[in-house]
């Protein structure tokens, strides 16, 4: 199967603000992928439903080797690809990916027997360049790697709605617009010069890595096309070449409604990164910043954010104790009172994976420490062997966590008052998969009488919160 990244699905979206009239075919369209036409089955046209281009589903997604599946009862189309489990449902404008809820610009709709869906949903949930010519009502699909093509699109900065003209989508005059004059690659720092107040959104991608600046309520000044490339469809671009971090610079108009600027560097690797926003006309993200996860580094004045996860939960009870303890209890109990002592911390944020018997799957969790850039992620666990073993252990597995595991393991001993049975390492999902330093701590064995006993005991669970607690302190410079 082709590996097709977050990305591709994104540019497609923009493409359906250009349509026609609501909810009315658009005459003879067609897709190209890689060059190659999709037969488009039968009334499986593009449409413009209430701005949003729709686009038929199966025939783009089968061509890229998804696994597309048709659930006639719910009348829910699954996509499967390299890990990633899509569930879009006919008149629903809800779907959700891996389980989580997005929201859709528009609910996907059965015509004829064909299940089209908002474009720019597709572009959002892959890694497709795509474009879209308005004259021949065509829209073009790259893969990343597909080598075809070069310039059709610039990844997720899918096409703009504004080059076609649509009156529809002019933008609010009421909202005071701020130009982007500029934008410049320099001392490894994008630099965005805009003429007002913005509030950029900043965000990582990943598979390639990309970081996302997004500029709410701008556009570009009409000077700006004299300074640097920006094509007809408010596209362009900068080469990089002196900085190893960064191959390329792209932006483009991704949204015109409300009119938005995206801003992407597509990263040789991941970046640490800082935004500095001064409201001083120009945007600055530097990639010479120090991450913060460096406990070398000194105070910092941001606060620190420690994602806590409660291992296990809702479906998954994890180890079941010699007395039918749940495993998923014991780790909830510890999470809500570290949660307690962290509110205490006015330098500390946090945040859950779950604060509730629920079940976030282990890239769930992941991908909430790592959309976070969190600090610090910590995993709570009680383990499980024979009816001898007793004690605690602290894992992790990229190196950047041994400081991290040997402090809370410190703490940990401590607090608990078990015996010590080491730092170890191990290939664990959570601690291999997260970008930060990352440990996971099992707090003793319900397996054991004694341990098992202890461990639902109130105290021993206000001082295991409490050591852990100190341990993350520790670690970031705070006690
Ligand atoms: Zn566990």
């Amino acid at each position: 199967m082709k590996k097709i990244g977050f990305t591709v699905f994104m540019f497609l979206a923009c493409i359906l603000f250009v349509f026609p009239q609501i909810g009315q075919a658009a005459s003879a369209t067609s897709i190209y992928l890689d060059g190659k036409a999709l037969d488009l089955p039968k009334n499986g046209e593009i449409q413009n439903i209430n701005g949003n281009v729709m686009i038929p589903i199966r025939v783009v997604v089968e061509e890229l080797g998804f696994d597309v599946n048709w659930d006639k009862k719910t009348r829910t189309v699954t996509i499967e690809q390299s890990g990633t489990v899509i569930k879009l449902t006919v008149d629903s404008s809800t779907a959700t990916v891996n389980g989580k809820a997005v929201k859709l610009a528009a609910a996907p709709k059965l015509v004829s027997d064909t299940t089209i869906v908002p474009l720019r949903f597709i572009g959002e949930q892959t890694g497709l360049k795509v474009s879209w010519d308005n004259t021949k009502k065509s829209a073009y699909l790259i893969t990343p790697n597909s080598g075809s093509g070069n310039g059709t699109g610039s990844g997720e900065n899918a096409g703009s709605g504004s080059e076609a003209g649509e009156p529809e989508q002019v933008p609010d005059p009421s909202v005071d617009l701020a130009n982007v004059g500029g934008i410049s690659f320099a001392n490894n720092r994008l630099m965005i010069a805009v003429d007002k107040n913005v509030t950029p959104k900043v965000f990582t991608m990943t598979g390639p890595d990309r970081i996302v600046i997004d500029l709410p309520n701008t556009k570009f000044a009409d000077t700006f096309s004299n300074g640097q490339m920006l094509d007809e469809t408010k596209n362009g671009y900068l080469e990089v070449t002196e900085y190893p971090d960064v191959s390329k610079v792209r932006y483009a108009l991704f949204s015109d409604n409300p009119s938005t600027v995206r801003v992407v560097l597509d990263m040789n690797n991941a970046k640490y990164y800082e935004v500095v926003n001064e409201n001083d006309g120009i945007i600055i993200v530097n990639l010479d910043a120090v991450a913060p996860s460096e406990p070398a580094k000194p105070g910092g004045n941001g606060k620190k954010l420690v994602v806590i996860d409660a291992g296990h939960g809702g479906k998954d009870p994890g180890a079941i104790s010699v007395t039918g303890n749940r495993e998923k209890d014991f780790n909830l109990a510890v999470a809500l009172k570290v949660e307690e002592l962290l509110k205490q911390e006015t330098d500390i944020d946090f945040v859950l994976t779950r604060s509730s018997d629920t079940y976030p799957t282990l890239q769930d969790r992941v991908k909430i420490a790592n959309d976070l850039d969190a600090d610090l992620f910590i995993s709570i666990h009680a383990n499980s062997g024979s009816a001898s073993a007793s004690g605690v252990e602290t894992y992790y597995t990229r190196s950047e966590s041994k400081a991290l595991a040997n402090i809370m393991h410190k703490y940990l001993v401590q607090s608990s008052g078990l015996s010590d049975r080491g730092v170890r390492t191990a290939s664990l999902h959570v601690t291999r998969e997260t970008d930060m330093p990352a440990v996971l701590l099992e707090c003793g064995y319900l397996s054991n009488k004694s341990d098992n006993a202890l461990l639902y005991t109130e105290a021993f669970q206000d001082s295991v919160a409490a050591g852990v607690v100190e341990g993350i302190k520790e670690y970031l410079g705070m006690n």
